[in-house]
């Protein structure tokens, strides 16, 4: 049933592409041939299935902002976190500088935005950016069950020579105290984390294992713990699609983060079981790096809306 429907999905979507293009603000991001396609599908009876381009592996970048959500809760606590950073929606961009002056007093919105993802930096262990990125590279790992993850060096150079806007987020943030520390430190472990590389079956085993509120269906270890895993999927749906996460909430109706790399990471939780037909909690990765007008993979968005409408997945 799932092979005849991503049979579909490719013939259907990968055409969208076209109309979409890839992020080239990062200019390591250009390199890339934007009709590649790819999905992964993994279920918690350990049923696996991939199709088109799903292992070729790509620079998760924004997908990145789970794992350090994820990492700051653990190693700092909730209300820690929550000090930092808000959990609200914004309707702005995911770099926009606009929001941090003029609402919520100088705090990011939500962990999912650029400057909340780099005020969570802030409180994830570790002085150094080696440090701290060891310890997300390490969580990266352990959730999609891959030693091989690694760092795009490419992407990250050329993420760090170029980029000015999340410098003046950074350093307006370290203005009005909400960092501490060396802010070149944060920008650096910032872009190494946002250079991880990933394939589709690495996110849809991340994925599952956010289904599975951090117990994983392969090694039966808990990773971390269920209330971790409720609030960083309780963000999703307000803020894990930049500023159209509300339309997306209502078409695909799950927890979602996607990045300008081009991939897609879709959570399917536990308490579907049974509705779609197929063995419940699921994890979703995709990938195609032609973008829509709000940086989300156009491909992979169309992609999701039809396979979570054709099985029914919506969690609303
Ligand atoms: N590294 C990217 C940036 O900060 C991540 C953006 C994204 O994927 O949304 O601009």
């Amino acid at each position: 049933m799932i092979e005849a429907l991503f049979d579909e999905i490719i013939k259907t979507c990968s055409p969208v592409a076209k109309s979409g293009e890839v992020a080239s603000y990062i200019p390591a991001l250009q390199d890339v041939d934007p009709f590649q396609f790819g999905i992964s599908v993994a279920d918690n009876h350990g049923k696996i299935y991939s199709a088109g381009d799903s292992d070729v592996r790509f620079s998760i970048q924004s997908i990145s902002k789970v794992f350090i959500f994820t990492c700051a809760l653990i190693d700092s606590g909730v209300s820690r976190v929550l000090e930092r950073v808000s959990i609200e929606p914004t309707s702005d961009s995911f770099n926009s500088i606009i929001s941090l002056e003029l609402k919520n007093s100088g705090k990011p919105l939500n962990p999912m935005i650029n400057a909340g993802a780099i005020a969570c930096l802030a409180l994830i262990a570790g002085e150094s950016s080696q440090e701290k990125v060891r310890r997300v590279l390490a969580i990266a790992r352990d959730v999609s069950g891959n030693r091989m993850v690694d760092i795009d060096e490419n992407v990250y150079l050329s993420e760090k020579i170029t980029d000015s806007r999340n410098r003046a987020l950074a350093y307006y943030m370290k203005s009005t105290g909400i960092i501490a520390g060396d802010v070149e430190t944060l920008l650096d472990a910032y872009f190494r984390i946002c250079s991880i590389r990933m394939d589709c079956l690495d996110l849809a085993k991340t994925a599952l294992l956010y289904a599975g509120n951090g117990m994983s269906h392969y090694s039966g270890g808990q990773v971390f713990c269920a209330d971790i895993a409720r609030l960083v999927k309780a963000t999703m749906p307000m803020c894990g699609m930049y500023d159209e996460s509300g339309r997306v909430a209502a078409s695909v109706g799950l927890p979602t983060k996607s990045g300008v790399g081009g991939g897609i990471l879709s959570i399917v939780p536990e308490h579907r079981a049974g509705v779609h037909g197929m063995n419940g909690a699921m994890g979703i990765g995709i990938y195609g790096p032609a973008l829509n007008a709000k940086g989300s993979s156009i491909a992979g968005l169309n992609a999701l809306e039809m396979f979570s409408q054709r099985l029914k997945l919506s969690i609303f």
